[in-house]
């Protein structure tokens, strides 16, 4: 962890759960949040975002988006607005996430304006980046990364406590993670990007017991954890490897 930076253990429940579910797992996360170093992130599917955020009121866990719009309202039908996501009580939005990025076709520039969005509303965004297994082969990694993060970032980022968290989309739900020297090189080139102030956060099959490894390696801030982060206990585990 950077000093003077609060590691942040964010989970991505993704597409996931019922309503009674979330309201579950929810309790479990804030039943072993207090006292934690790290800070704690939820990130509900849209409809359960604000039954989440009740839960979680007066406790130490935020709750977040998992995407947003880049426009503030509209004619955009099923889409969701970041003043939104504010009104029911979320204070972060997920943006770039390479899920959207491939099944949306988000680019940098359209993750870019989402996250201006985002900051306008009050929201801090937290952009994802990372590099395909061909990328990775091909020795690209770190070339990706930085442009992904060159192309994704608006202006005010960082004075709004802007967060990235780098997630190789190989290792997204695989099981499978680089290793520590590789993630390393990559925060390293990350860090050389976007300056001290902001946070930092590995993502891709971050589990228990690989947690206090990564979260050790330098400029490493926190982890964005997607399987883990459905079962309070793993989560839990995982925020007091932090
Ligand atoms: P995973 O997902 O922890 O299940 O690999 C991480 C993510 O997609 O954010």
């Amino acid at each position: 962890v950077t000093p003077g930076l609060r590691p942040l253990i964010a989970g991505n429940w993704k597409m996931h759960g019922t309503l009674r579910e979330a309201a579950s797992l929810a309790e479990g996360v804030r039943a072993g949040a207090a006292g934690l170093k790290a800070e704690i992130l939820v990130c509900p599917p849209f409809p359960y975002i604000h039954v989440v955020a009740v839960a979680m009121l007066g406790q130490p866990v935020a709750v977040g988006g998992q995407d947003c719009h880049l426009a503030a309202k509209g004619a955009h039908t099923g889409d969701v607005a970041a003043p939104m996501l504010r009104d029911c009580g979320a204070t972060y939005v997920i943006l770039g996430h390479s899920e959207r990025r491939a099944d949306h076709g988000e680019t940098d520039a359209v993750v870019k304006a989402k996250a201006a969005a985002a900051i306008a509303a009050g929201l801090t965004p937290v952009v994802c980046v990372g590099e395909t297994l061909a990328q990775r082969e091909a020795g690209q990694a770190e070339t990706v990364v930085r442009a992904q993060v060159g192309g994704s970032l608006p202006e005010g980022f960082a004075a709004a406590g802007g967060v990235v968290a780098y997630e190789p989309v190989w290792a997204i739900g695989t099981g499978r993670t680089p290793t520590e020297a590789d993630i390393a090189a990559i925060h390293g080139a990350l860090r050389e990007t976007v300056g001290g102030a902001t946070r930092l956060l590995y993502g891709g099959s971050v589990k228990p017991g690989n947690a206090a490894a990564i979260l050790a390696l330098p400029h490493v801030d926190g982890a964005l954890v997607g399987g883990a982060s459905l079962v309070a206990e793993d989560f839990l585990a995982i925020a007091r490897a932090a």
